[in-house]
């Protein structure tokens, strides 16, 4: 069985495979190796296609086209509420904190849209290869942090792949190169600027292993920020302030096409109908690379704190790979040159190198390559991880940068007498505070007998995995206790909610909204009837002969009807009762509005109409 190397990008994804000793990129029916990252919900939340056809209807109503939702992969609400707003993704608020998007009556996670694109990569393999696939390599970005992998892992779960691994994108791209048969001791600076994301290796190749020395990047730099800053300027030169989502996803398609062309040639013609209105503008090259300098600037900022982590200078870099379709930008070229001080090395498909390079590692991983013996890839722990300690200061047990696998433990003690639980927050970032750092995961250990402050010994592992991923245990020295809990990220999704969405992803659409009709029906003849009762109660000397009764029999079946789950017959109830109270209501309009004209007290018009 033939094992699969997955690139999920933030733009587009691939998926990739070794055949005869050589990666290849498998290709869909209209031979395109590319998919969009790009998945459509309809106007109820239903999943309609991936792909092209969901990037073709993005700007038409009915509906929701998400793109580019790596950039919302692990993080809270209020992390991605300015991405969320640029794209015009509604989200659901609350201390929820993954993010979750609404769709009609619907709420989705970016792990689910994940899951749909990964999916249809797996299905396109099996096609391809005339069986399942064995297992997936997939790739991340190395600035990617614990609760974005997890996410990750999760997606992959929902979408029936197996995860061998995850696989840092520079390193994958590394791997695709075959600089492991480079100069022993040669530095190697992969550059990868995708759609979405930023991030700078620095590898170093020892006798075919390669070693990450450093990583760093921005998970919100890319060329959707090109297309965005192109698509602004158009819209403020013509005058069109309220855009709506149609329109903005009108304007980054024809920026986008715009930035394309002029990666070939020095002018090139944006043309939308954005907001009714015919838009044409004439970009030249100098005037979009002078909009994007600042932007491509804090690709500098990332690559000099990389170069400063490895301790090494441009001029100990010895090869400098672009990866991403960013990079096919003269301009991104022209600035990895200068930064570096040589020239890119460039010689495969930006768009492809990624995958190509898992490919080869999960073929790598049958056991049976004959691509690479004795290949071994290290990679790094892109943040520090540690723990909150008294007064909210961060003890840091791994240090960023440090190669995983890793494990570390320390013992810790108890500030309080007879203190039987100890609460542990483990945290992430550089920062000294806790409020500082990013919160990964609470946990507890409980059950420790009392003992005077100071003396429980405590001792914590953390360990992080080959895919980067983070589990802390904590045991009592002298009981034995132990909690062996695998830190699930805060951001991340628990088992249980994966395995609700997987039950969820049963076509659940027509009884859901069958149910929330119901719910909305008996809501409705809930407020009739109490009003009713009330009124009868306050006034019941303004009914007619007969009309109590009438009234009385027309409630007690709606009430019959309301205890059952015929919404058919809970609104013909409310109806009835409706109609014959209309004439009492009436009668009782006309009287509030009597006593009202004749100037009667407030308070007893208040009286008069009960409330
Ligand atoms: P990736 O995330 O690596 O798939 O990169 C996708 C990004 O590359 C998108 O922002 C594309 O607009 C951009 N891109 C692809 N081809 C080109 C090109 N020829 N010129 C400029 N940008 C490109």
């Amino acid at each position: 069985m033939a094992n699969i190397g997955i690139d999920l990008g933030t733009t587009h994804s691939l998926v990739a495979v070794v055949i005869d000793g050589q990666p290849r990129c498998l290709l869909d029916d209209d031979e395109r190796a590319l998919l969009p990252s790009a998945v459509r919900y309809d106007a109820k939340g239903q999943p309609i296609c991936v792909g092209y056809p969901a990037l073709a209807a993005a700007t038409q109503p009915g509906g929701t086209t998400f793109t580019s939702v790596k950039r919302f992969m692990g993080r809270s609400g209020a992390e991605v509420a300015d991405d969320a707003q640029r794209f015009h993704y509604d989200l659901v608020q609350g201390d929820d904190r993954a993010v979750r998007f609404v769709v009609g009556e619907k709420e989705i996670t970016p792990i689910e849209v994940s899951a749909m694109i990964l999916r249809l990569l797996h299905a396109r393999a099996e096609e391809c290869l005339f069986g399942r696939p064995g297992g997936a390599v997939i790739t991340v970005p190395a600035y990617f942090d614990d609760a974005q992998r997890q996410s990750t892992r999760d997606a992959a779960m929902i979408a029936g792949v197996k995860v061998l691994r995850l696989l840092n994108e520079p390193t994958a791209a590394a791997l695709a190169y075959g600089l492991n048969q480079g100069t022993n001791g040669q530095t190697v600076a992969v550059f990868d600027l995708g759609g979405g994301t930023f991030d700078i290796s620095i590898l170093k190749l020892d006798d075919g292993i390669f070693q990450v020395l450093s990583t760093a990047g921005d998970t919100h730099l890319g060329g959707d920020d090109f297309d965005q800053a192109l698509a602004e300027l158009v819209l403020n030169q013509a005058g069109i302030s309220d855009v709506d989502g149609p329109t903005y996803r009108a304007a980054i398609t024809a920026a986008e096409l715009t930035k394309r062309a002029l990666s070939d040639s020095d002018t090139a013609t944006f043309k939308a109908t954005l907001a009714g209105q015919e838009v044409e503008a004439q970009i030249d090259a100098d005037s979009f690379e002078n909009l994007i300098r600042p932007i491509i600037e804090r690709a500098g900022e990332a690559c000099r704190q990389a170069l400063g982590d490895a301790a090494l200078s441009p001029a100990d870099i010895d090869q400098v790979v672009l990866v991403g379709g960013s990079t096919r930008m003269p301009m991104v070229r022209k600035f990895v040159a200068k930064l570096f001080g040589k020239s890119p090395h460039s010689g495969l498909d930006p768009d492809r190198v990624v995958a190509l390079g898992a490919a080869m590692q999960a073929d790598i991983l049958t056991g049976e390559s004959a691509l690479a013996e004795d290949m071994l890839l290290l990679d790094v722990v892109p943040l520090s991880l540690g723990l909150e300690m008294m007064g909210g200061v961060v003890e840091r047990l791994i240090p960023r940068c440090s190669a995983i696998p890793a494990a570390q433990s320390q013992t810790f003690t108890t500030h309080v007498d007879n203190q039987t639980a100890v609460d542990l927050h483990v945290v992430q970032g550089e920062r000294e505070l806790v409020g500082d750092c990013r919160s990964l995961g609470r946990f507890k250990l409980s059950g420790l007998p009392p003992q005077p402050a100071g003396v429980p010994r405590i001792k914590v592992e953390f360990m992080v995995d080959a895919d980067g991923i983070l589990r802390v245990s904590a045991i009592d020295a002298a009981t034995g206790i132990s909690t062996d809990i695998e830190v699930q990220p805060s951001y991340g999704l628990s088992e249980d909610q994966i395995e609700a969405m997987l039950e969820a992803a049963i076509d659940n659409a027509e009884t859901d909204v069958d149910e929330r009709l119901l719910i909305d029906a008996r809501i409705e003849a809930e407020q009739i009837a109490s009003q009713v009762a009330k009124a009868i109660k306050c006034d019941p000397d303004m009914l007619e002969p007969g009309e109590k009764e009438a009234i009385e029999t027309g409630l007690s079946a709606l009430k019959d009807a309301m205890a059952g789950n015929d919404r058919q017959r809970i609104t013909a109830g409310a109806h009835h009762l409706d109609e014959v109270t209309a004439p009492f209501a009436q009668r009782r309009i006309e009287r509030d509005l009597q006593l009202a004209i004749s100037g009667k007290a407030a308070a007893d018009v208040a009286k008069a109409l009960g409330i």
